[in-house]
């Protein structure tokens, strides 16, 4: 064994997220069957957070 992440290369058994049917992103996850970009399976509607908006300030100088 040597230093580092050398155990890192055998990462690629199994994977748990597949291409998304909706976004086309690789973010649907098999077993919790939703995906993780656009909440497809968990949603109807598109996923979407309200981060990093600039509230609007009715304010008039
Ligand atoms: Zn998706």
């Amino acid at each position: 064994m040597t230093k580092g992440t050398s155990a890192h290369g055998k990462k690629s058994k199994g994977k748990n997220f597949i291409r998304c049917r909706r976004c086309g992103k690789p973010a649907y996850h098999i077993r919790k069957k939703k995906c993780s970009s656009c909440g497809f399976g968990k949603t109807p509607r598109m996923r979407k957070y309200n981060t990093n908006k600039k509230k609007k300030s009715n304010k008039r100088i």
